[in-house]
């Protein structure tokens, strides 16, 4: 998706008229730009491609929920292949990156290799991922239309998080925990490796509003084989502005 096309620059240009006109407007619109420009990468939903982009943070930002060599070797080692091997798949398959956007080519993946699917996959999970991810707090929870979104759709924050970490724990051998926006309600999934919920091929297929990565690789080096210590941790190191940023792109 290029930047014109995409909704939540649409919604910003909007908005930016409105406050244009309306000076009552001028506040509050420009104190919720500061406050996504603070806390997140900028990004949204479309602007996953094919490359790694920088990280915005340092390796140590996520400490102690991630400590820094874990975050280190996952980013430069296990993330940078996915995206190299995939560079080398769409080349090989003969994948138009300039007209095909990654969420198009995940949503026919099963057409593709497995090399395909799991660097298509790889990269866009981990990309996901690191943007969904800041430094630290108590009490971190997500507000405004995503928060009444998850309240409506599972009863209350609680129960989400209880229903997502069960996903997360019980995922059995390496994927990934999933909030998807699916036929037009928040559910909890899991996938297998590195599938995700844009895929064809997925058994929950919708838009992927929050991930986790339960690969050991994303926490042995300080959680060992103490996965739900890792998946309790990370609920205080989630970027919900970045989230909400997602589900507002939907
Ligand atoms: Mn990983």
């Amino acid at each position: 998706m290029n930047k014109a096309s995409n909704p939540a620059r649409r919604d910003f240009i909007r908005n930016m008229s409105k406050a244009a006109i309306s000076t009552t407007l001028v506040l509050p619109v420009f104190s919720s730009i500061a406050c996504a420009g603070e806390s997140n990468t900028g990004d949204t939903a479309g602007d996953i491609d094919y490359t790694q982009q920088p990280l915005k943070y340092a390796y140590n930002t996520i400490e102690p929920v991630i400590d820094a060599m874990t975050m280190e070797i996952h980013y430069t080692r296990h993330a940078a292949a996915y995206a190299k091997a995939l560079g080398e798949a769409v080349k090989d398959e003969n994948v138009n990156t300039g007209s095909t956007t990654l969420p198009q080519l995940l949503s026919k993946i099963s057409k593709y290799s497995a090399k395909m699917r799991n660097n298509a996959g790889g990269h866009y999970n981990h990309e996901l991922f690191w943007r969904s991810l800041k430094a630290p707090e108590e009490n971190n929870a997500p507000s405004g239309k995503l928060a009444t979104q998850i309240q409506k759709d599972f009863n209350s924050f609680e129960a989400f998080k209880t229903q997502f970490t069960d996903a997360a724990k019980n995922r059995f051998g390496s994927g990934w925990a999933w909030l998807v926006y699916s036929n037009n309600k928040l559910v909890v999934s899991s996938t297998p490796n590195q599938d995700n919920p844009l895929m064809d091929l997925a058994e929950t297929k919708g838009f992927p509003v929050l991930g986790l990565d339960v690969w050991e690789h994303a926490y042995y080096l300080k959680y060992q084989n103490k996965r739900p210590d890792y998946v309790s941790a990370w609920w205080n190191a989630i970027n919900w502005d970045y989230v909400q940023q997602r589900f507002s792109t939907i």
